[in-house]
């Protein structure tokens, strides 16, 4: 019977596996270093905060694998031999494939900082980052001031976790706006102004120098090399993005540039070898998406994607529109299309943001044909499949703000804004747009 081999039991891995049980009655393998069962790494942040136990992160039943015929082996897979297809493990053992999936993940960056590997230095992405969280940042006895460096997602995060222990935190962010080679000016500055309500200090254009160890090799402070400004921290959380894990294909032959180059159907240049998920990088880009996305839907649709193709039915990786969401302290995100930070030639913006400055919309259209491209919202919930039919069928922009009660998936937020945010629509361009009633029919017919 053929079998297949994961290297990785994270979303990727764990759907690329349920999907080939689904579709065949071959022999499956998970490999993972970092858990005996699968957890969903999102939920890393509830954990730490306590409305969450580790276990509850473990969507399966222990005996889901059992039944399911799917085996599970701990070990780190130190190397893959093409010739023998085996992969060879840390502790000398070894394991056999026909064909192999490798689903490794991502690593948090580090960029050569003096001190970076010291004790009470860490990123924030594994099982075992948040046990050595616990040693090193338990409550503001042990740790009395936080330091992170690097202001994205996973760096707002650790600090809204920080924080919830009532440890001070000391926030680094290179760029002069959170997150602004991402997020539009309006955006980023609402976000400026959540971290620092919640008590954050943070510093804006700001770069790490240099981490100073106590004479046990812990962290003691950091260096900000634009003033040689001295911050005194028991722990340093290092959040400046994540690149792709292929330390397992790096002595071999296979096509990387920053992940592993795939093509649509996830195919590596090694015959029978497939990589899905964060390590995985398309060979051109599929459509305004980058060639790398480390994000969990990405994941869970490459999974299944390679597990059609591995059963036989050859398919290609269609992603679909553009879509994300986050949460910045209490605010939530959600983006569809694409609303990016710089405004491009062919395109006009229209903003509103409500006087609480907690909530806004940007939509982003052609200026020309008056195409739909992207919208985000803060602080207000949009439906999914409202936006893909937007995007699928090239709406206007009219069109969207005619129908926001069929966006919104807030009925408080119709009562409230819809109006308002049209007659500001109006007054800007010149239009005359009224708003629809919700079309229940629609939506029925959309979900
Ligand atoms: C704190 C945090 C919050 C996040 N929040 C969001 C969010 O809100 N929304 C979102 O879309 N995305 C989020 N992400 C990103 C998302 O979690 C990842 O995109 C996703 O988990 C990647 O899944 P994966 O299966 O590709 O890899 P992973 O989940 O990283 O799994 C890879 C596994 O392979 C193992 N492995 C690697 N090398 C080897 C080896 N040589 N031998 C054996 N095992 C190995 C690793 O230990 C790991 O267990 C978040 C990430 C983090 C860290």
């Amino acid at each position: 019977m053929e079998h297949i081999v994961i290297i990785g039991n994270g979303i990727s891995g764990v759907t690329a596996a349920r999907h080939i049980r689904k579709l065949s009655d071959k022999k499956i393998t998970i490999v993972s270093a970092e858990s005996d069962y699968f957890f969903s790494r999102t939920a890393l942040m509830y954990v730490y905060m306590g409305h969450l136990k580790f276990q509850h992160t473990q969507p399966y039943e222990k005996g889901f694998w059992k039944k399911n015929r799917i085996d599970l082996k701990k070990g780190y897979v130190d190397e893959i031999n093409i010739k023998n297809t085996t992969l060879i493990f840390a502790d000398g053992s070894n394991l056999q494939y026909d064909k192999l999936i490798i689903a490794t993940g991502s690593n948090p960056n580090k960029f050569g900082w003096s001190g970076q590997d010291l004790k009470g230095v860490q990123g924030l992405y594994s099982k075992q980052d948040l046990e050595s969280l616990e040693v090193y940042a338990p409550n503001n006895q042990v740790c009395k001031r936080a330091v992170i460096v690097g202001g994205g997602l996973i760096g707002i995060e650790l600090a809204e976790m920080l924080h919830s222990r009532h440890i001070p935190v000391t926030f680094l962010v290179r760029e002069s706006s959170f997150w602004d080679v991402v997020l539009p000016k309006g955006e980023s500055e609402m976000i400026n102004k959540e971290i620092i309500s919640n008590g954050i200090d943070l510093r804006l254009s700001t770069n790490l120098k240099e981490i100073i160890a106590d004479e046990n090799g812990k962290a003691k402070s950091v260096i900000i090399q634009e003033t040689g400004e001295e911050i005194s921290c028991d722990f340093v959380g290092l959040t400046a993005g994540v690149s792709p894990n292929i330390d397992v294909v790096k002595t071999s032959t296979f096509e990387t540039g920053r992940g592993i180059k795939v093509n649509r159907f996830l195919e590596t240049n090694i015959p029978n070898i497939y990589a899905i998920g964060d390590c995985a990088e398309q060979h051109e880009a599929i459509g305004n998406r980058r060639p790398i996305e480390a994000v969990w839907y990405t994941g869970r649709m490459m999974g299944e994607t390679v597990a059609q193709t591995i059963c036989g039915n050859q398919l290609e990786y269609k992603p679909g529109h553009w879509f994300n969401s986050a949460k910045f302290f209490d605010i939530e995100y959600q983006t569809y299309g694409w609303v990016w930070a710089q405004t491009k030639n062919n395109e006009a913006r229209f903003y509103w943001e409500h006087e609480s400055a907690k909530k806004c919309i940007h939509i982003n259209y052609d200026k020309n044909t008056r195409e739909f491209i992207g919208i985000n919202t803060f602080g207000i919930r949009m439906r999914h499949e409202f936006f893909d039919r937007v995007l699928l069928e090239k709406q206007s922009v009219e069109y969207v703000l005619e129908h926001l009660a069929d966006a919104n998936f807030d009925p408080e937020f119709y009562k409230l804004h819809e109006k308002e945010i049209v007659v500001k629509f109006n007054t800007e361009n010149g239009t005359t747009i009224q708003l629809k009633k919700k079309s229940w029919k629609r939506i029925f017919q959309t979900n």
